[in-house]
């Protein structure tokens, strides 16, 4: 029986561990009592956990990582569930104040004291205010997971990979490990971040697009002081790097083909489930699709909360692509399941450049939980819509000027809904709840290119005078340094045509 005492931080939480209900109180801090593998998608073989795996040595395919001890979960009613992660969130305790409140769904393998958080996960979801509401014409929320560590909902699959190889790097004989990467930016920043906190035993270095991430995304891993590597070409090139790598030397890949990060961004879906709780009838996801992890987790998130009957209801998903990177939206053009066919596309430049990706690696994840998500929630459930550069650009640009930080990402998923909203796609009665990806911040360039009407012809976006801003200098007409002030202050009330106080 562990001691409760022993893992709360500071006695002075909001609930003290003897006023938790008997019921509960012997789980609310968990064991590692799963059976985790990697389990290849394409030949269903079986692999431990214990080595460095990726894809399946036998044929290649991808895997998902199993609890075989899942039974376990299941042997408890869903409304057990509900009440345990209801009452973790009061508890005052590292390692389960981030994604790891739903450790038994997470990764039940990895000891609560190897968990690295670093304030991850429980971002806000912020409802649009009435105007945007008006605008848009539905109620919706975005879920902003700008909000995380290193600006990117990337630290959620971070917070699960990196507490997992400080586990691993635990083990006897396991030495020094180089973790590796290749990213549209974001990746990499988490990487480095979390693989900066475990200090000696892991080096990160990434691989990045020579001039496709933003100057904001390549001084990040910079700063955590990961080896950062450029290559010429886009994403594409740098994964096929990375792969060779992994399949070559001993490095810890942190991809996305790495299955702990899907695990670890399950929580997105876990979290919007516990917002709303657990109730997610008419509820909506929409999410912008890069290399397919996220889109993937959610699916998978939503899917195993409601196998442990957490939820009644799957919420409907649907993916947002950028017209000028859209390969799963083609793949789920052919309504004919048998006749589809995946078909990689040549990327053009895109201001959702995290999701810049022709080729997604994820792509065998996504088509098993779509048709999964399909069969269990009806033909709808799972949905991908394409949207044009201008109309993400419009869209970030309308959400940022009623309260949000949404990111190009952020604002692909408003013209996701937009566009769903168009094609009736989505009823006006749902509840939409929008990733914003990233940070703001991290992608202000495309904003500064907006403002001063700086795109490349092949970005295909005009500026619409009514989202541009910039500012304007003042020049006094004075240099008498008592004068200027009024001076100043005279030329401000002017030009935003101030009233003066009474008797003045
Ligand atoms: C990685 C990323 C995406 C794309 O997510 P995938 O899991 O690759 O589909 C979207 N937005 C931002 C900000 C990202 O960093
Ligand atoms: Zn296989």
């Amino acid at each position: 029986m562990v001691d409760i005492n022993h893992y709360i931080f500071n006695r002075g939480g909001l609930v003290k561990p003897e006023q938790f209900p008997d019921d509960i109180r012997p789980h609310l801090i968990p064991a590692p009592t799963g059976e985790m593998v990697y389990r290849c998608l394409e030949c269903g073989a079986e692999f431990a956990i214990t080595e460095l795996l990726y894809t399946c040595p036998h044929c290649r395919g991808l895997f998902m990582l199993e609890d075989k001890n899942a039974a376990r979960l299941a042997e408890r009613p869903g409304a057990f569930w509900r009440r345990l992660f209801d009452y973790r969130r009061m508890l005052n305790l590292p390692a389960l104040s981030g994604i790891f409140r739903y450790y038994e769904l997470i990764a039940p393998v990895i000891p609560l004291t190897d968990i690295i958080y670093l304030g991850e996960g429980h971002t806000p979801q912020v409802a649009a205010n009435a105007d945007l509401k008006t605008e848009v014409g539905a109620p919706f929320y975005f879920k902003n997971d700008g909000q995380n560590p290193s600006a990117s909902f990337k630290d959620r699959g971070m917070a699960a990979a990196l507490s997992y190889l400080n586990f691993l790097v635990k083990q006897p004989g396991a030495g020094r490990v180089l973790a590796i990467c290749a990213s549209t930016g974001d990746t990499s920043a988490s990487a480095a971040l979390y693989s900066s906190y475990l200090g000696e035993q892991v080096a990160s270095a990434v691989i990045l697009p020579h001039g496709k991430v933003t100057p904001q995304q390549l001084a990040q891993p910079l700063g955590s002081g990961a080896q950062v590597l450029e290559i010429p070409g886009v994403f594409d090139d740098c994964m096929k790097v990375v792969e060779a790598l992994a399949d070559n030397y001993q490095v810890a890949l942190l991809n996305s083909k790495n299955s702990w990060r899907i695990r670890g961004q399950e929580s997105y879906a876990y979290e919007i489930a516990q917002t709303f709780d657990y109730d997610l009838a008419k509820k909506t996801v929409v999410v912008p699709i890069g290399n397919a992890g996220n889109i993937t987790a959610i699916m998978q998130g939503f899917l195993r909360l409601h196998d442990l009957k957490i939820i009644e209801t799957l919420p409907r998903v649907v993916g947002v692509q950028s017209r000028h990177a859209d390969p799963v939206f083609r793949y789920y053009l052919e309504p004919d399941k048998s006749k589809r066919v995946f078909v990689p596309v040549t990327v053009k430049p895109s201001v959702a450049q995290a999701a810049m990706i022709g080729n997604p690696v994820s792509m065998p994840r996504v088509i098993r939980l779509a048709a999964e998500y399909h069969r269990r929630a009806g033909a709808d459930a799972v949905a991908v819509v394409h949207v044009s550069e201008q109309e993400i650009m419009d869209s970030m640009l309308l959400a940022n000027r009623h309260g949000h930080i949404a990111c190009t990402q952020g604002g692909e998923s408003l013209a996701g809904l937009r566009a769903a909203l168009a094609e009736g796609l989505l009823g006006r009665d749902e509840t939409p709840v929008l990733d914003a990806t990233a940070h703001h911040l991290k992608f202000i360039g495309f904003q500064q290119m907006y403002f001063e009407d700086a795109f490349p012809p092949e970005f295909e976006v005009t500026p619409k005078a009514a989202y541009r801003n910039r500012p304007r200098l003042l020049t006094p007409k004075t240099d008498k340094p008592e004068e200027k002030t009024a001076d100043l202050a005279g030329q401000i009330a002017a030009l935003l045509d101030l009233t003066p106080k009474a008797g003045r």
